[in-house]
C-alpha cells in the first residue's frame, strides 16, 4: 500500500513558516512560542479572546475582515476585527449582568453564524467556560452535555430552541438563562440581540490565569460515550503555533476549516487559531454538497483550507471532472483530520485540484495538532507526517489487551513495529482533565507519557503511520490487521467510494476480516463485483483481505463524520448499538 512520496519541488507562493524541519525542531521552545503572543496588558495573564481578538482590534489591523460568513442561501456578512471586539465586548457585558462570570458554563447550540463567534470569544472574554455543541443534535444528546457540563447559561436560535430545548429545559435546573438569536425571543428567554444591543462595549478582560479552564470538549463519541476534555487558556500557545507550522496559516491568508466549532477542530482551528494569526476566516453554514464546496473555495479566493478525509472521499465520489469546473487558483495548501486519510485520497488531490492533502493527527485530548505533514516536507501519502515542533512523540509496546503494556508504572518505548502512540505530556493545549471522571483522567498516562489510544507504526525517517484505534484492531489467525489498511486498498478500486472494516468472530480464524462497501454512483452491487473486491484486495493484501464484502450505501458516520465501526461490529453480533448520541442519523 505505499503509493511514491510526493516531493515539494518549485518555489512556493509563499514562503513556509517551518522550512526546515529539523532546524524547527531543534530551535523550538514553547517559551518562545508564548512571546509571539501578546498576553494579557500589564502582564494580567493570557486570554484566549484577546489574542485573537484585541490584539488586532486597534489601529489599521482593526479594519481588517476577521470573518467571512456565508449563510445558507449565500448572503455574505463581513467582520472586521474591530466589529468582533465591540460584539464580543458586549456579550461579556451581557454575561457580567446576568450574573455569569469566571468559571460558568456556558454553551452554544447555534449554526456557523456571526453570533456563535462572539458568544464564543465573548465567553471566554469574560473568563467563563466555553462548551459548544453540535447544532444538528438531538434533545436527549444535549440534555446530556448540558447536564453534565453543567450549564449555566445556553445561546442557541429560537428555532432550536423551540425543537430542541423548549421540551428538556424543566429537567435543567441549573440552567438559568437562555439567549435566543434571531426573531422574537420565546418566553422564558432572552433575545440575544437586544441584549447585545443594549449593552456597553467597553470591557476591560479580567485577569486571567493561563491554567484558568477555558474550553470543554466532548468527544466524537466514535468508540463510546463522549467524553469531557477540559482545556485551559494557555492551550492558545499550542493553537497559534501549530498553526503557522502544520497550517502554514500567514497573515494574508483567507482560510476556511470545514468542521462544525462543535468539535474541537472547528473550534481551534475553526475560530481560535486563524484568529490569532489576524488572517481572514471563511465560515459557511450550509452543510456539505459538492458543489457548495468548490463554490465557497472559489468564490471566497480561499488559500488555505483544513478539511476531513470523509469530506474528501465525497468529493471524490462526485470524480475530478466536477472539480475542473471551479477556479481554485487561489488554493495553495490543503490539510485534513480526524480520521485516517487513504493514500489514494492524497494523490487525488493533487490530480483533482491541483495540491495533494497534508493530513494531520490529534484528538479532542490534546487540543492541537499533534503530528503533521507540512507545507515545506515530503509527504508519504498514508502517513499522519512528524511530530510537530514541541511534541515529542512515541510508540510504547503493547500488552495483550492490545494497549500500552504498564509494570510497576513503567512503560517501555519501541522503535520498531506497532505500538500506542504517546505524547509527552506538557504541551500548553493538553487537556487538564476529562469532566467528573478523574480516575479515566490518571489512566490515560502512565510512565511519564500520555497515551492516545492509537495505534501506530513509524518508518525510519520518523513518520507515523496510523494501524488502528486500539479498539479496531482486528487478530485474524495471527496477524493484526488495522481496518484503515484493509480499507485504502478497497479504496484503489474504481467502483469503491468508502468503507468500513471490522473482525468477525470466527472460530478458527480468532476473527474474519469483513468489509462494508459503499459504491460510487453508476456501479452496481452484484456478485460479480463482490468477488472481484475480494480478488482485488487479495491480490494486494494476502492474508489480510476481507473475506465478506456487503454493500452497504448507508455507512453509519459519526455527526464529525467519521465510520463508527464499533456500530458496524455491534450490529454484526447483534449486540445493542451502545451510545448512539453522536451518530449522524440520530436527533
Ligand atoms: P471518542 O474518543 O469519543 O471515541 P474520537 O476519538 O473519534 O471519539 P476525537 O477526539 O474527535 O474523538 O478524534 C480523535 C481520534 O480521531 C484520534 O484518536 C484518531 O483515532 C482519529 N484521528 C484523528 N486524526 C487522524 C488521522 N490523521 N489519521 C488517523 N486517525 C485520526
Ligand atoms: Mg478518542
Amino acid at each position: 500500500m505505499s503509493l511514491p512520496p510526493i516531493s515539494k519541488r518549485g518555489t512556493p507562493r509563499v514562503r513556509p513558516n517551518l522550512v526546515d524541519y529539523h532546524r524547527a525542531g531543534r530551535e523550538f521552545s514553547w517559551d518562545d512560542a508564548r512571546a509571539r503572543l501578546s498576553g494579557l496588558p500589564g502582564g494580567r495573564g493570557l486570554n484566549i479572546a484577546y489574542e485573537a481578538v484585541d490584539r488586532h482590534a486597534s489601529g489599521a489591523s482593526g479594519d481588517a475582515v476577521a470573518l467571512r460568513c456565508v449563510g445558507r442561501h449565500d448572503e455574505l456578512t463581513e467582520v472586521t476585527y474591530a466589529d468582533l471586539r465591540r460584539d464580543t465586548s458586549r456579550f461579556a457585558n451581557v454575561l457580567c449582568a446576568l450574573g455569569a462570570g469566571r468559571g460558568d458554563r456556558v454553551f452554544t447550540l447555534l449554526g456557523r453564524r456571526p453570533e456563535l463567534y462572539v458568544t464564543v470569544l465573548g465567553t471566554l472574554k469574560n473568563v467563563g467556560v466555553l462548551a459548544p455543541l453540535f447544532s444538528a443534535f438531538g434533545p436527549e444528546p444535549i440534555y446530556e452535555r448540558l447536564r453534565l457540563g453543567d450549564a449555566r447559561v445556553l445561546v442557541t436560535s429560537v428555532d432550536l430552541y423551540q425543537r430542541k430545548i423548549a421540551g428538556i429545559r424543566d429537567r435543567l435546573p441549573g440552567l438559568k438563562h437562555v439567549l435566543v438569536v434571531g426573531g422574537e425571543a420565546p418566553e422564558g428567554t432572552i433575545s440575544f440581540d437586544r441584549a447585545l444591543a443594549a449593552a456597553s462595549d467597553v470591557f476591560d478582560i479580567p485577569d486571567t490565569d493561563p491554567e484558568d479552564m477555558a474550553l470543554l470538549h466532548f468527544t466524537s463519541g466514535t468508540t463510546g460515550r463522549p467524553k469531557g476534555a477540559i482545556h485551559v487558556h494557555d492551550a492558545v500557545v499550542a493553537h497559534h503555533a501549530t498553526a503557522r507550522f502544520a497550517l502554514d496559516l500567514h497573515p494574508e491568508d483567507v482560510f476556511w476549516c470545514t468542521a462544525d466549532p462543535g468539535w474541537v477542530t472547528g473550534m481551534s482551528y475553526g475560530v481560535i487559531a486563524p484568529l490569532t494569526c489576524g488572517l481572514t476566516m471563511v465560515t459557511d453554514a450550509g452543510d456539505f454538497d459538492a458543489r457548495r464546496w468548490y463554490r465557497v473555495l472559489a468564490e471566497q479566493r480561499v488559500t488555505v483550507w483544513y478539511t476531513a478525509p470523509t469530506a474528501i472521499r465525497m468529493l471524490m465520489r462526485h470524480g475530478a471532472a466536477v472539480a475542473g469546473e471551479y477556479d481554485l487558483s487561489a488554493l495553495r495548501f490543503i490539510a485534513s483530520v480526524g480520521e485516517p486519510l487513504n493514500p489514494e485520497a492524497v494523490v487525488w488531490g493533487q490530480e483533482a485540484l491541483g495540491l495533494p492533502i497534508h493530513d494531520n493527527w490529534w484528538q479532542t485530548e490534546t487540543g492541537a495538532i499533534m503530528i503533521a505533514n507540512f507545507a515545506a516536507t515530503e509527504i508519504r501519502p498514508g502517513s499522519m507526517g512528524r511530530p510537530v515542533p514541541g511534541i515529542e512523540a512515541a510508540l510504547l509496546e503493547r500488552g495483550p489487551d492490545g494497549r500500552a503494556r504498564v509494570e510497576n508504572g513503567r512503560v517501555r518505548v519501541i522503535t520498531d513495529g506497532v505500538g500506542e502512540l504517546a505524547l509527552r505530556p506538557g504541551w500548553p493545549s493538553m487537556f487538564r482533565g476529562y469532566l467528573h471522571e478523574e480516575d479515566r483522567y490518571a489512566k490515560a498516562f502512565a510512565g511519564g507519557w500520555y497515551l492516545s489510544g492509537d495505534i501506530a507504526r513509524r518508518d525510519a525517517d520518523g513518520y507515523f503511520w496510523f494501524v488502528a484505534r486500539a479498539d479496531d484492531v482486528i487478530k485474524s489467525a495471527g496477524h493484526l490487521i488495522g481496518p484503515f489498511e484493509v480499507e485504502s486498498v478497497l479504496m484503489e478500486h474504481p467502483a469503491v467510494a468508502e468503507s468500513g472494516v471490522i473482525g468477525r468472530p470466527d472460530p478458527v480464524a480468532g476473527e474474519v476480516v469483513k468489509a462494508f462497501v459503499t459504491l460510487r454512483e453508476g456501479h452496481e452491487a452484484n456478485d460479480v463485483l463482490r468477488r472481484e473486491l475480494i480478488a482485488f484486495a487479495r491480490r494486494r493484501l494476502g492474508a489480510m483481505a476481507p473475506k465478506e464484502i456487503v454493500f452497504d450505501q448507508d455507512l453509519p458516520h459519526t455527526r464529525s463524520g467519521k465510520v463508527m465501526r464499533r456500530l458496524l461490529k455491534s450490529r454484526e453480533l447483534g449486540l445493542p448499538d451502545g451510545d448512539v448520541s453522536t451518530l449522524e442519523s440520530a436527533s
